[in-house]
């Protein structure tokens, strides 16, 4: 970056700093963004004049409500919900909804910003939001669940609608908590709609979309490997997290030759030297998906498998490492233990796994490294088409939802070998992602005139 562009940075990240106070993830992955995208706006002279970052940055709107339930001892509980709805330039608000009890502003703010590059990557006609509350689905019984989500969704239903804002799963929202959400919206408006993404097959689902972020990273993988003429087949792979994402990257995996080792929830790490068969990995689907179990429970049920209690994946020796778990899990010693084991592709699942100081040892040490905005867009991409079937009321086939999102993910990676690829012919994904992304969000900004 130019001595210029570099104070800009700083001047820019000053002032986000100023006016979203404790907001660090917020500011990180804005901070990851300008740092990229700044060369090319000087070059760009039309987005500083339409001050298209500094319109970026702020949140076309952000609701904050009171999400009031009752448990089943009787007692009243009160969390918080938000919705953030980013940027609707080139299409509705779309992103999930995460349900955890770290979810707060800035991490939402965090993940709605990221939202509006990554849908614009997929090429779909979709805007960036992100929502959730701070409630803990964990040790809560079904109707608890579901008063939750009831509760959550009379508030949130005055705000979105399938052509102004079509929310999804995130962490701790699956196929159960979109029904009960789904249920609910559709009582209080009497409309049967494409609101909500990954809705059950028989009601409005698309084939293909519980597996989309997972499949969606090891496809993206598959063409970075296919950069050094290299494929998955008979590679290592450790994997983190145990949740949809992590579940579909190792099936995946499986089908394409490479042998999965590790897994983890937030208490541990499992790591199979055998590799992760898919008889296995059908016993996981049934621990996390229906008992809701702790991964831990692999390991005592398969035997020569090893715990690693409060441990990451990071420390095992890997070709291929897949962060498909929550924000900021590899940190740099993670980041020089993998590379120092020999990992030659990061592809992120997750949402900014990665903290700036391991991308900087990843993109230092010259092995492929893929930002979540890039590698894990497959998810909201099948929700982009999930949108489209809705919208025309027929249902593709699970061939014909699978092709389109492999070819999405072969575009995404086009894009960032596009505006990604260095002098000495090094891809930078984070910056072709970035600029990728930004283009045409900022196009359509400035076509559409200040609002
Ligand atoms: P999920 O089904 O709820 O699974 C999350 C997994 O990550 C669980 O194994 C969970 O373990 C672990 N985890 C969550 N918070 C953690 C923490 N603070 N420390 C350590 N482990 C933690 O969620 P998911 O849908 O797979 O999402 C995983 C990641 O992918 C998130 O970053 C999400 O934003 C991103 N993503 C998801 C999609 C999608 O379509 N679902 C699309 C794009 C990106 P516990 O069970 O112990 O909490």
């Amino acid at each position: 970056m130019s001595e210029l562009s570099q104070r800009e940075v700083n001047d820019f990240m000053a002032k986000v700093i100023a006016k979203n106070p404790g907001e660090s993830e917020f500011h990180q992955a804005v901070k990851e963004v300008v740092e990229s995208l700044m060369d090319f706006i000087d070059e760009n002279p039309k987005y500083k004049k339409g001050k298209i970052l500094e319109r970026m940055v702020e949140p076309e709107r952000v609701i904050i409500f009171r999400i009031p339930w009752i448990d089943d001892k009787g007692e009243i509980q009160i969390n918080r919900g938000f919705r953030i709805q980013m940027n609707s330039a080139i299409g509705p608000y779309k992103g999930g909804l995460r349900l955890h009890p770290t979810v707060n502003l800035g991490i939402l703010k965090f993940l709605a910003f990221e939202q509006v590059f990554k849908n614009s990557l997929t090429t779909l006609p979709m805007g960036g939001g992100k929502g959730g509350s701070d409630f803990d689905p964990k040790g809560k019984s079904d109707n608890e669940v579901m008063r939750f989500c009831q509760s959550f969704m009379t508030e949130l239903s005055k705000h979105i609608g399938a052509d102004t804002d079509v929310p999804a799963g995130d962490i701790g929202v699956g196929g159960r908590e979109i029904g009960y959400l789904f249920g609910q919206y559709k009582r209080l408006r009497n409309e049967f709609t494409g609101v909500l993404t990954g809705k059950g097959l028989g009601w409005g689902g698309s084939l293909i979309r519980p597996e989309a972020t997972g499949y969606g990273v090891v496809y993206f993988a598959k063409e970075m490997l296919a950069t050094k003429n290299d494929t998955l087949e008979g590679k290592t792979v450790c994997i983190s997290g145990s949740g949809n994402v992590a579940q579909y990257a190792v099936e995946k995996c499986i089908q394409l030759g490479a042998k999965v080792v590790t897994m983890s929830d937030s208490n541990g790490t499992i790591y199979d030297k055998d590799g992760i068969t898919a008889e296995k990995l059908a016993w996981i689907l049934d621990l996390k998906n229906v008992r809701r179990g702790r991964i831990k429970e692999y390991a005592d049920n398969f035997p020569g498998v090893v715990y690693m209690e409060g441990q990451r994946p990071w420390s095992i020796k890997c070709d291929i490492a897949m962060p498909c778990a929550t924000q900021n899990e590899v940190n740099g010693e993670n980041a020089q233990a993998l590379v120092n084991n020999g990992v030659i592709c990061v592809a992120e699942g997750a949402n900014m796994p990665s903290l700036p100081e391991a991308i900087e040892i990843f993109q230092k040490a010259r092995i492929l490294y893929a930002p979540g905005k890039a590698s894990n867009a497959g998810g909201v991409s099948v929700s982009g088409l999930e949108m489209s079937q809705n919208s025309e009321r027929l249902s593709w086939t699970r061939e014909e939802v699978d092709a389109k999102l492999h070819q999405i993910m072969i575009n995404i990676h086009k894009t960032c070998v596009k505006y990604g690829t260095e002098a000495d012919g090094y891809i930078n994904y984070v910056k072709g992602a970035n600029i990728g992304g930004f283009v045409k969000v900022a196009d359509a900004m400035l076509a559409q005139g200040l609002v």
